[in-house]
């Protein structure tokens, strides 16, 4: 039989299997991001004190199984881990719901994960502590993103390199994960949407900041959002479902 392990993990999502186990996707800081399956996660109180629910802090305790997918799930436990409480704010529990899916959405299976669980963490402890809104939503996006690879540029033209800090605006071209200057987007044939100096500021700043202090930051306008959901919508290959809940709740900004 395959050794016992343990690491941290957050739950994102779960589903209930036959009469009282529960299959559950986490992400865990040693294993990267893991399917499991919790027999009698239902019934037993004793292996299972932390409940196994979107959200869940827990130290995990799993073996693999030869052959299958799914790990086999021992215990979890509370084990002191930072508990996130999100159910009793509906912002809160939109933006935090949205963030377990692109999480889940960007993270390959059988890949390391560490940095991508910190940065859960974070994200879902400064959700706990503060409001949720734009601000902190596009924060968590870009650096997500990011550890995925995939860092986005508004700062400096893509094309010519040339910073475009004080100039009035430029344009997000989604193929080049970046803006180019109005210059340069002449000779480019991709075309792009058009980003104001102050949403380019903002995600160059929200790029950059603790996630905590994410919240209290200026976010970037509509043009920004637009830009960002579409680099998202050429990577990630699913409808994010979270998403059309989390903008009915959560008011999107209108100017840029
Ligand atoms: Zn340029």
């Amino acid at each position: 039989m395959p050794a016992e392990e343990a690491t941290p993990a957050i739950v994102l999502r779960t589903r209930d299997y036959l009469e009282s186990d529960r299959i559950v996707t986490l992400l865990t800081e040693q294993a990267g991001k893991l399917g499991g399956i919790a027999k009698g996660a239902k019934a037993s109180r004793r292996r299972f004190e932390h409940r196994l629910e979107p959200f869940s802090h827990v130290m995990l305790y799993f073996r693999r199984r030869p052959h299958g997918q799914l790990v086999f799930i021992t215990r979890a436990e509370a084990a002191g881990l930072q508990p996130f409480r999100l159910e009793d704010d509906l912002g809160r529990l939109a933006l935090g719901t949205y963030m377990l899916e692109l999480a889940e959405a960007v993270t390959p299976a059988d890949a390391e994960a560490s940095g991508a669980y910190h940065l859960l963490v974070e994200a879902l402890a400064a959700l706990a502590a503060g409001a949720a809104n734009i601000a902190l939503r596009q924060a968590y996006e870009l650096r997500l993103f990011r550890w995925a690879g995939f860092g986005m540029q508004f700062d400096r033209c893509r094309i010519c390199g040339e910073s475009q800090a004080g100039s009035p605006g430029a344009y997000f071209v989604v193929g080049r994960g970046g803006i180019v200057c109005g210059r340069c987007r002449e000779s480019a044939p991709e075309g792009g949407i058009r980003l104001g100096a102050a949403s380019a500021t903002a995600l160059v700043q929200l790029g950059q900041l603790p996630l905590a202090a994410a919240a209290t930051a200026a976010a970037a306008g509509a043009d920004g959002a637009l830009a960002i959901a579409r680099f998202i919508a050429s990577v990630v290959d699913r409808k994010l479902r979270s998403v059309e809940f989390m903008d009915s709740v959560i008011a999107p900004a209108t100017r840029g």
